[in-house]
């Protein structure tokens, strides 16, 4: 039995016992609480084939050693990442280990496979994708699979997209590339960390218009993305605005906040407030956002792509509430900035997406900022 420790410096460690102190450690110890260790235990080089950090040594515990849980330490890291893309996770070596933060897709239902040894071990696929644009399979096994598993699909279920933070898993070959959570491997849901906050905002502004190219080859790249060329078009184009939707530019926000973050879906006017169906509630606020319809054209073409909220404030420098007042205030004022926004070359960050609409597939371009 071995677990690994981290100090207020965040220096790793593994701490290993074996036979009866194994018994007495893995009754006593709680992953995420604090302990002082003392006492005897030997100390031995480490071996990096199996710990998914940098460390020369490991602890051999005996059952001299002693250990006390000690209140809660805001100042010790609950998890200390050596982060990667998960990109750049699966350009890398099999059997590497590597730590990825990413949110989960989807999540498939435990099946139980057989070892080469002839014992069953539970398995549940679940699909990671992060900020890089790409996705992967993640494979959670035994425990991992159950425990760790099951709270992710409750998440779903109840709504919410988990992020969750990967530490030491482990790069396989196995379906193009995958990443295994295995008995070394430490998966922590919905965190409260840099990283993890990082990832929402992204998630926010591009989740639904990115398109995740799926690294694994399973069954399970049907789920993820489109697997079609052109829907992965990410393309930066460099063109003149040809023509603007300036009747129809914004809608009316939700501003409910869900698991920290604002729903930000379109709301219906009702005599009490703002209606919002994803949320179901009313509220007596929303918010202006943009979902501007642009047609673009450079020397070969002209599309119509359209951009919101963070893009368009990008391209016409204020607010969504700013814009829709000057436009009836000041209609003059609006007018030329229209002419303006229309005169020149802007390097547009372009996404496209096959997207399905009454069983037509449409390809759909966004503007995702400015190139600058
Ligand atoms: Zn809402």
């Amino acid at each position: 039995m071995s677990f690994d420790v981290v100090d207020v410096q965040g220096t790793e460690i593994r701490i290993i016992g074996s036979d009866d102190c194994a018994l007495v450690l893995s009754d006593k110890i709680v992953q995420g609480t604090v302990y002082s260790f003392s006492g005897s235990g030997g100390i031995r080089h480490s071996n990096q084939a199996y710990t998914p950090f940098e460390a020369t040594w490991e602890i051999q515990a005996n059952k001299g050693m002693e250990f006390t849980a000690l209140d809660e330490d805001a100042m010790f890291p609950r998890i200390v990442l050596a982060k990667t893309s998960i990109l750049s996770a699966c350009q890398k070596e099999r059997d590497s280990f590597v730590d990825v933060v990413g949110i989960v897709i989807w999540i498939g239902t435990i099946t139980v496979t057989s070892r080469d040894s002839g014992t069953f071990v539970k398995k549940r696929t679940l699909c990671l994708g992060d900020d890089s644009g790409h996705s992967v399979d993640l494979c959670l096994w035994d425990l991992k699979a159950e425990e760790e598993g099951s709270y992710i699909q409750e998440r779903i279920d109840s709504g919410v997209q988990p992020i969750i933070c990967v530490k030491g898993g482990k790069v396989s070959d196995y379906n193009g590339k995958s990443l295994s959570a295995i008995g070394v491997s430490t998966i922590l849901i919905e965190l409260e960390m840099e990283a993890v906050a990082d990832l929402r905002e992204w998630m926010t502004l591009y989740y639904n218009v990115t398109n995740f190219i799926h690294l694994s080859t399973s069954s399970s790249r049907q789920i993820v993305s489109c697997t079609t060329t052109l829907s992965e078009i990410s393309n930066i184009v460099i063109a003149t605005v040809k023509e603007m939707k300036t009747d129809e530019f914004y809608y009316n926000a939700c501003i409910n906040v869900v698991n920290a973050r604002q729903c930000g879906k379109k709301t219906t006017q009702t005599a009490d407030g703002w209606f919002c169906s994803y949320c179901n509630i009313v509220s007596a606020n929303m918010e202006f956002k943009y979902a501007l319809k642009m047609c673009i054209e450079d020397s070969s073409s002209h599309m119509w792509a359209i951009a919101f909220q963070e893009a368009t404030q990008e391209i016409v420098g204020m607010s969504a509430k700013e814009l829709a007042t000057m436009r009836d205030e000041n209609y003059p004022a609006f007018s030329l900035l229209i002419d303006g926004i229309r005169s020149k070359i802007y390097k547009f960050k372009i996404w496209s997406k096959l997207e399905k609409y009454q069983d037509m597939e449409k390809l759909r371009f966004y503007i995702l900022g400015l190139d600058t």
